[in-house]
C-alpha cells in the first residue's frame, strides 16, 4: 500500500539502471556490481574497512549482458504514447565512458542490431503510424540541437556544410533574427522560446521533415558530422555537452479532424563526472561549472516534480528550458543512469546512483 502511494506520488517518472560491460582487454577486473535484481542493484563500496555493500532500487536494473533490444522493449511504450499526443523526455545520464551513446545512439561501428533508442524509437514510430494509416495520417518532423557552455546550437545547421540533404522536405530556420553569432567555431547560438503556438522549444533550429528509417539515419549521420565539425578545436566536446534529439508528431485525426501533436526529447547528457577544481583552470574549468549546475537543475527540476512541489524551478539551466513543456503535467520522463563496473570508478558510481536516487 505504502509502496502503492509512493509510485503514485512519482507520477510519470521512470529511471532505469544499465550497467556497462567490461571493454575488451579489461576481463580481469572486479566489477563494483555486488548484484542486480529487477528493480535493485547492490554495490561494492571497497571501502577499506571491511565489505561496504550499498543498494540502490530503481523502476528497472539491466546488467551488462542486457541487448540494444531489451533495452529498447521497455522503453517502447513510451515512445509509442507520442503518437498519441503526449510529451516525453528520455535522459541518458552518467560519467563519461559509462554508455550513454551506446544507449541512445549506438557504437561507433553501428550495426542493425548493436542501434540504440534513437533509432529504434524513431523506426518503431513510423511503424506504428503505418498501422494505424486507416485512422491517422502522422507526421514526424526532428531536430538535433546541442547545448555547449549554455549556448544552444543547431546540428542540423547548413552552414559551411554540404546544402545537399536526401529529404523530401527540408524546413530551413526560420527568420533568423533571434540569432546570435558568438562564436564561429560554435556556430549559431539559438533562443529557446517555448512558443506555445508551434510546440517548438528553439524555434530557430532546423526542423527535417522524416518520413522512413534510412532519412533518420542520414539526419543522424549529419548531426554527428556537425558535433563533430564543432568539436576539433575544443577537443571532444560530445562529452562535456548535452545533445538532443527531438521528434514532433502531429497527427490529424481522419474521422474528425482533429489534430493532436507529442513531442519526444531524447537527450544524451555531458558527462556528470565531477572535476577537480583544483586541477582545472579556464576553458576547462568554465565547462565543468556549466556541467555541475546544468544537471543539478536537472536534478533540481525532476526532483521537485517527483515531490509534486508547487515551484518547479525550470529557469536555472538552458537543459531544463528546453524541455519545460515535456517535464511535469501530463508528460512522461524516463531517465536512464548509466554506471560503469571498474573499481576505480567506484566513486563516481556511487555519485551517479545518488543522484538517480534523488529523482527515482
Ligand atoms: P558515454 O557516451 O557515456 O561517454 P559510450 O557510450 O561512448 O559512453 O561508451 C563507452 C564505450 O563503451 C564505447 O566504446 C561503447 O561502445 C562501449 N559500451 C558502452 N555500453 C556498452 C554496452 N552496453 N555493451 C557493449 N559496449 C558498450
Ligand atoms: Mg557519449
Amino acid at each position: 500500500k505504502l509502496y502503492n502511494q509512493v509510485q503514485d506520488l512519482k507520477g510519470s517518472i521512470r529511471v532505469y539502471c544499465r550497467v556497462r560491460p567490461f571493454l575488451p582487454g579489461q576481463c580481469n577486473y572486479l566489477s563494483t556490481v555486488d548484484h542486480i535484481e529487477e528493480g535493485a542493484i547492490t554495490i561494492n563500496t571497497l571501502a577499506k574497512n571491511g565489505k561496504g555493500r550499498k543498494s540502490f532500487n530503481f523502476n528497472k536494473v539491466f546488467g551488462p549482458s542486457a541487448t540494444q533490444e531489451e533495452v529498447f522493449s521497455d522503453t517502447q511504450p513510451l515512445v509509442r504514447s507520442v503518437l498519441d499526443g503526449y510529451n516525453v523526455c528520455i535522459f541518458a545520464y552518467g560519467q563519461t565512458g559509462s554508455g550513454k551513446t551506446f544507449t541512445m545512439t549506438g557504437p561507433k561501428d553501428l550495426t542493425e542490431h548493436s542501434q540504440g533508442v534513437n533509432y529504434r524509437a524513431l523506426s518503431d514510430l513510423f511503424l506504428l503510424s503505418e498501422q494505424r494509416k486507416d485512422t491517422f495520417c502522422y507526421d514526424v518532423s526532428v531536430q538535433m540541437i546541442e547545448i555547449y557552455n549554455e549556448q544552444v546550437r543547431d546540428l542540423l545547421n547548413t552552414d559551411g556544410l554540404n546544402k545537399r540533404y536526401p529529404f523530401q522536405s527540408y524546413f530551413l530556420p526560420r527568420v533568423l533574427n533571434d540569432i546570435m553569432l558568438k562564436d564561429p567555431l560554435l556556430g549559431n547560438t539559438l533562443e529557446i522560446r517555448n512558443s506555445s503556438q508551434t510546440g517548438l522549444s528553439v524555434p530557430d533550429a532546423s526542423l527535417v521533415h522524416v518520413s522512413s528509417k534510412s532519412d533518420v539515419i542520414d539526419l543522424m549521420n549529419i548531426g554527428q558530422r556537425n558535433r563533430v565539425v564543432g568539436a576539433t578545436a575544443l577537443n571532444d566536446r560530445s562529452s562535456r555537452s548535452h545533445s538532443c534529439l527531438t521528434v514532433h508528431v502531429q497527427g490529424r485525426d481522419l474521422t474528425s479532424g482533429n489534430i493532436l501533436r507529442g513531442c519526444m526529447h531524447l537527450v544524451d547528457l555531458a558527462g556528470s563526472e565531477r572535476v577537480d577544481k583544483s586541477e582545472v583552470t579556464g576553458d576547462r574549468l568554465k565547462e565543468a561549472q556549466h556541467i555541475n549546475r546544468s544537471l543539478s537543475a536537472l536534478g533540481d527540476v525532476i526532483a521537485s516534480l517527483a515531490q509534486k512541489s508547487s515551484h518547479v524551478p525550470y529557469r536555472n539551466s538552458k537543459l531544463t528550458q528546453l524541455l519545460q513543456d515535456s517535464l511535469g503535467g501530463q508528460a512522461k520522463t524516463l531517465m536512464f543512469v548509466h554506471i560503469s563496473p571498474e573499481p576505480d570508478a567506484v566513486g563516481e558510481t556511487i555519485s551517479t546512483l545518488k543522484f538517480a536516487e534523488r529523482v527515482a
